[in-house]
């Protein structure tokens, strides 16, 4: 059973990336030779990394380009699309696609697919930049035309003085060298003499100024100046090389933009906005009579914009050298921007759409191979007849010269080609989401199973009320749904094996029959369960509570990406009591204590995520407020029998416990305001903290096993710990959820109604009177209330992680955060101590759950179970809710918050052992009892 889970779950785990992640690469598709004249022999194109558009038009910093744009050449905004990364820019710009973040599956480095470019069609490509940009473009070819000159920014001679114009100076130093060699060697002058050539120079001095010195600064404005000084300069050699032949295009632009803060890979305007400019041989240029300014800039005229997709440059490169647009190119040729005649116009867009349909015929003709006809669906639009006749019918508009015709009809064709594109790229997504959704549901079914099998060996005798009639007929519904599940089974395999599907389809495909008929076989099992269930309760109830639990778990599963919605079973739960048969035996204090902490925590789903802004009072009223909760309670308990010497004991430990908490505060509240005076931080409190933090998680092991005794002393070691790192509000969330559960462990032992127990004299002890008679008798089987009590488990622990926001706080390092403990940046131990305060509230849950668990005497393997059910509920929620688009960031986020409900039992199989260690070790008997023996021997 256990490693069938995990295979499962390593199904479900992997499903999302074929079902997401699928590379849009058509391969193989055929190459359009175009008609037309190229306009150009020659292309440079300037890509100045991470240069935002408002850099560009707001600054008057690079004069040079600013000039060309308003005089004889053409200027724009660029959108790229998310993720804004250097890779998936320069692949738009130069192959004309958007990488699918399908990457992500394959690697990050290296190249995913190999992919048609620009580069790959040209005749003779020169590249100079950082390796792991120029060398994204020359592993697809095969021609052997690219040659490169790289380096490695990382390189220390690159990293003196943060100095980044050196980047860029050394693209530009190894350019101009090559064309003074270019004078004597007559092999490479005759290889620059050939006709559609390509010149790459890759930037990325900017994006490094950037990040370290932020957009607006003056260092960042120094580097973009120095780049448009050399962009100047080059092109002049270049021109001179040349003789001035007019038949050099240049074009300049970006591959992403940049934020105020100096980041990028978001879907922010100023990330997703880049600038281009685009001069020389072949560009439109305009009569600007009016000479209007564009009010969105700094004196840029208007009348020379012209705003594009970023994809579009690929097809618009092309053009200017009339070479095939690259194959997988999405980019629609701008043609606004060419000077030719309507003729070449006409081709030059006619070439573009030909490579479109060329794709798409591909896709199509490739899923259309391997479908069993009966069940394939075509691209309505535009299936195989339509493409056949519309290419006919185009090639004699060419022939007849009846050229705007061609640009329109080619347009439209274009538009079409797209949506059938991506029709076909999401073709067996549908199917394959149907099928996991039926294995998330079948698994879901299989562990119902489980339970009502241990129930109904617990409950023998009413297996023996045994109707024969019943019986045989569930037998031949056995059989009847084995056969079935075979035949079905060896049909659908049939079906992959035919269509040439990836072998992991099969699967997809077969897992849910195999789930379904071990759920629903012996069908005796259901049977008797609908009969148990209908003798005993009224069914609608239980449909409720169904609806309720599977309600729940899709909102605990919607909190991951909108916190709020954790407020929705918090109020439910809220609520319970009131709904319970057995409320008379609450007290009335918890008639309102319980409904107002469940309102409480749901406000802090509200609140923003912690790590923004600093509240240092907040933290400390959070931590007199629990140095209140626990002096009241040695007053209340402790004193009351303090002749006990147990109870000494523990008395004397509270007392340090609180000793501690207090000079925790202190530390908190002096080290955080010695950092925002701008003062060293202090040595000596920091080495307390790390002592204290150090002896915290052993202090409680010296209280008795007392359930409220102990808590009360893990609860304050753990807040203390927690105190330590927090800078707002969270430390109050977590007081208030501390109080929560122990509420909830108290209505739950009142509900259970052991009228000659109290509270404070049950214990952590396992009773020996049971263990004995454990051999015999099976544990108390699951009921109805289990199913409540993990609920509200799994509830607590995604409170615990989600309650604060805390996942942001996994990946940024704020010195902030660890002012007690350390105050140089070292992520290692940022990272770890982060990490433990993450943890730390789940172990808080996770301990008075543990003290639930021996009230109730629940089985908790099977409390495990259920709430492995709840988290599959969440599972296929999420399923529905993976994000294949946007940054890295959203994506990864996605991702891995579907991983952590996948793994979410095991996690909680580890914090239930650590708090095992927490709630059952005490430490003082065996050093007593060694002291003793000890002194025994001495004696
Ligand atoms: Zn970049
Ligand atoms: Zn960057």
């Amino acid at each position: 059973m256990f490693f069938i889970g995990i295979f499962v779950h390593l199904v479900f785990l992997f499903s999302i990336f074929d079902i997401y992640f699928k590379s849009p690469i058509v391969n193989n598709a055929v190459t359009y030779q175009p008609l037309h004249e190229p306009p150009a022999d020659r292309l440079v194109l300037f890509v100045v990394d991470g240069l935002r558009a408002e850099s560009f038009v707001n600054y008057t910093t690079m004069p040079y380009l600013r000039h060309v744009a308003n005089n004889h050449g053409r200027w724009g905004i660029s959108h790229t699309r998310v993720p804004t990364e250097s890779r998936p820019g320069h692949v738009a710009i130069i192959a004309g696609f958007y990488e699918d973040p399908s990457a992500i599956a394959k690697g990050w480095k290296e190249n995913p697919v190999d992919f048609d470019s620009v580069f790959n069609q040209s005749k003779y490509t020169w590249s100079w930049g950082t390796y792991d940009i120029v060398e994204i473009f020359t592993k697809g070819a095969v021609k052997n035309n690219i040659f490169v000159e790289k380096f490695d920014p990382y390189d220390q001679s690159f990293s003196s003085d943060k100095n980044t114009t050196l980047l860029d100076d050394w693209v530009f130093t190894k350019v101009k060298s090559f064309f003074l060699k270019a004078q004597h060697d007559n092999d490479l002058r005759e290889k620059l003499q050939s006709k559609k050539i390509v010149f790459f120079l890759h930037l990325l001095g900017t994006d490094t100024s950037g990040h370290t010195h932020k957009p607006k600064t003056k260092n960042f404005l120094t580097t973009i100046k120095f780049v448009d000084e050399n962009i100047k300069e080059i092109e002049q050699i270049i021109k001179d090389f040349y003789n001035d032949d007019g038949k050099t295009t240049f074009l300049m632009t970006s591959d992403h933009g940049m934020t105020d803060w100096g980041s990028h890979g978001t879907g922010d305007d100023d990330e997703t906005k880049t600038p281009y400019v685009l001069w020389g041989a072949g560009v439109q240029t305009v009569q600007d009579n009016l000479k209007q300014l564009d009010p969105e800039t700094v004196s840029m005229l208007l009348e020379h914009r012209y705003d594009i997709n970023q994809a579009d440059l690929t097809p618009l490169m092309s053009s200017f050298l009339s070479i095939p647009v690259p194959v997988n190119s999405v980019g629609q040729l701008p043609s606004g921007l060419l000077q030719m005649s309507l003729p070449n116009k006409a081709k030059a867009i006619y070439s573009n759409c030909r490579q479109m349909i060329s794709q798409y015929n591909k896709k199509r003709l490739d899923v259309e191979a391997s479908a069993i006809s009966v069940l394939y669906q075509p691209f309505e639009p535009f299936d195989g007849k339509k493409v056949q006749e519309i290419i006919s019918f185009t090639e004699k508009l060419l022939q007849d010269e009846q050229y705007e015709k061609v640009v329109k009809l080619s347009e439209e064709i274009m538009h079409l080609s797209l949506s059938g594109l991506n029709y076909y790229h999401n073709y067996y997504q549908k199917p394959l989401l149907f099928t996991v959704t039926l294995s998330f549901i079948g698994w879901i079914m299989c562990l119902l199973k489980f339970l009502i099998e241990q129930k109904m060996f617990a409950q023998t005798e009413m297996t023996r009320n045994k109707n024969y009639n019943l019986i045989s007929t569930s037998k031949t519904a056995d059989v009847i749904i084995k056969v079935f599940s075979v035949f079905a089974s060896i049909l659908l395999s049939l079906m992959i094996q035919v269509q040439g599907l990836p072998v992991q389809y099969h699967i997809y495909f077969l897992m849910p029959i195999f789930l379904w008929m071990y759920a629903l076989t012996p069908v005796n099992l259901w049977i008797q369960t609908l009969y148990l269930l209908k003798n005993r309760r009224r069914i609608y109830l239980l449909g409720i509570e169904i609806l309720c639990y599977t309600l729940g778990s899709m909102a605990l599963g919607l909190a991951l990406t909108h916190r709020w919605v954790l407020s929705v079973p918090l109020l439910g739960m809220g609520l319970w009591p009131f709904f319970a048969a057995s409320i008379q035996s609450l007290p009335k204090w918890v008639w309102f204590a319980w409904p107002f902490g469940c309102v409480s925590l749901s406000i802090f789903s509200f609140m923003s995520v912690i790590g923004k802004d600093t509240y240092i009072e907040l933290v400390v009223s959070a931590g007199i407020i629990w140095l209140l909760i626990h002096s009241l309670f040695i007053w209340r308990f402790l004193l009351s029998n303090s002749a006990d010497q147990d109870a000494m004991r523990e008395l004397i430990i509270s007392i340090i416990q609180i000793f501690t908490l207090a000079a925790s505060l202190q530390a908190i509240y002096v080290q955080s305001k010695r950092f925002e005076d701008h003062l060293p931080v202090s040595q000596t409190l920091q080495s307390m903290c790390w002592i204290i933090s150090v002896l915290l998680p052993l202090i409680p092991l010296l209280y008795t096993k007392k359930f409220i005794n102990r808590l009360l002393g893990i609860n304050t070691a753990i807040l203390n710990f927690y105190l330590l790192l927090s800078v707002a509000h969270e430390g109050l969330f977590m007081v208030t959820m501390i109080l929560n559960v122990n509420c909830w462990m108290f209505i739950e032992f009142k509900l259970i109604n052991l009228s000659n127990i109290k509270i404070d004299e049950c214990t952590f002890e396992e009773d020996n009177s049971k263990r004995e008679k454990h051999l015999a008798c099976i544990d108390r089987s699951v009921s109805s209330q289990d199913f409540r009590r993990a609920f509200f488990f799994t509830l607590y622990i995604i409170l615990a992680y989600f309650g604060t926001g805390n996942i942001a706080s996994l990946n940024s390092f704020e010195i902030r955060w660890v002012l007690c403990f350390t105050t140089s940046f070292r992520p290692f131990i940022m990272t770890t101590l982060i990490l433990l305060k993450t943890l730390s509230p789940f172990l808080s849950v996770a301990c008075s759950f543990r003290a639930i668990q021996y009230l109730t005497k629940a089985p908790s393997g099977c409390l495990n179970i259920v709430v492995l059910i709840y988290s599959n509920i969440m599972g296929l929620h999420m399923l529905y809710h993976v994000r294949n688009t946007g940054s890295w960031l959203e994506i990864g986020t996605s991702i891995s918050q579907y991983i952590i409900v996948q793994l979410i039992t095991l996690f909680i199989v580890l914090i239930n052992q650590i708090a095992k260690v927490l709630t059952e070790v005490e430490i003082h008997n065996s050093i007593l009892t060694k002291l003793f023996k000890n002194r025994k021997k001495y004696v």
